[in-house]
C-alpha cells in the first residue's frame, strides 16, 4: 500500500501479511506510518496504490463501518469511552452491531428482543470476565483506573466479535502491573480466542514476548519483516532505531 499527505509519502509500497491466529507486530520510530497503516485497514484512509485484503475480502474503498461489520475491530491510541456510562453500558455498545431486533422490537418489549437482551449482557459479562472487569461492570467507565479503562476498551472492541484486532500502543501509559496483564489479555485473545492481532507498540519487551512476526517500517518504507528474534538483530533496524 502507498499513501501520500501533500507533498509527503507517508507509506510508499508497503506490504505484509498478517496470518490467522497470530500477533504481527507493526514496529518503526515515529513517523515511520504505523498509524497511518491502521488508517488504511480499517478504512479511515484510502490508499493512492494497493490494496487491502481479508482472506478473500477486498476491503480497499470500503467504508469504516462496513470493514468493522467484517470483523475488523479498532482500538485507538487514546481513550475512547464515554466516561459516565458504565462499563457494561459500554461493552453493551459494542454489541451494538450484531444487534438483529431494531429498536422498535427492543421498545415495544417483544420476547424475541428480550431474549437477545439477555443474551447479549450473558457475552459482555464473559467477556469482562474474561480481561477481569467483571466486578467493575456497574462503575463508570471513566472512574476505573488507567489501566482498567484501557482494558474495558479492549472488552468493548471483542464484544463486536472480531476476527482481527488492531491495537493501537495498548500498554502506553501503564504502570509495570498494568502492562503485564495487558499482555496476558492479549495473548489469551490469541490463543483462547482465536483473534487475530495486529499490535502497534513501543515496549520492545511486551512485542518480543507477544509477537509471531513483526514488520519494521522506517519513513514510510518496509525496511524489515520476519520472526521477532531475526528482526531485532537485522543491521537496518538497529540503524533505524538508533536515528543514523
Ligand atoms: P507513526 O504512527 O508511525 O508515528 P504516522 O502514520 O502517524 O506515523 O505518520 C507518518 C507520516 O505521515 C508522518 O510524517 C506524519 O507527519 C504524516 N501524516 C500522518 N497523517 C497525516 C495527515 N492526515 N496529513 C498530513 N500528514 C500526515
Ligand atoms: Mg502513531
Amino acid at each position: 500500500m502507498t499513501v501520500r499527505f501533500a507533498g509527503l509519502t507517508a507509506l510508499d509500497g508497503v506490504s505484509f501479511t498478517v496470518r490467522p491466529g497470530t500477533v504481527h507486530a507493526l514496529i518503526g520510530p515515529n513517523g515511520a506510518g504505523k498509524s497511518t497503516c491502521f488508517n488504511v485497514l480499517s478504512g479511515v484512509c484510502r490508499p493512492a496504490a494497493g490494496s487491502v485484503r481479508f482472506g478473500d475480502q477486498e476491503l480497499t474503498g470500503l467504508p469504516p463501518h462496513r470493514i468493522a461489520e467484517l470483523g475488523v475491530a479498532r482500538i485507538f491510541q487514546n481513550l475512547a469511552l464515554p466516561p459516565h456510562a458504565t462499563v457494561e453500558d459500554c461493552l453493551l455498545l459494542g454489541r451494538h452491531r450484531l444487534t438483529r431486533t431494531g429498536f422498535l422490537a427492543a421498545g415495544l418489549r417483544l420476547p424475541t428482543a428480550a431474549r437477545e437482551e439477555r443474551r447479549h449482557r450473558e457475552r459482555v459479562r464473559e467477556i469482562a470476565a474474561f480481561v477481569g472487569l467483571e466486578r467493575h461492570l456497574d462503575r463508570p467507565a471513566g472512574s476505573l483506573p488507567y489501566g482498567q479503562q484501557k482494558l474495558a476498551e479492549l472488552a468493548r472492541a471483542l464484544c463486536m466479535e472480531p476476527r482481527i484486532l488492531l491495537l493501537d500502543e495498548p500498554v502506553a501509559g501503564m504502570t509495570a502491573d498494568e502492562r503485564r496483564r495487558t499482555a496476558a489479555v492479549v495473548a489469551g485473545v490469541r490463543d483462547s480466542l482465536g483473534i487475530s492481532i495486529v499490535l502497534v507498540e513501543h515496549d520492545m519487551g511486551v512485542v518480543m514476548r507477544l509477537a509471531d512476526a513483526v514488520t519494521v517500517l522506517d519513513f514510510g518504507r518496509l525496511i524489515a519483516d520476519g520472526a521477532p528474534g531475526d528482526v531485532q538483530n537485522d543491521p537496518a533496524v538497529v540503524r533505524a532505531y538508533l536515528g543514523e
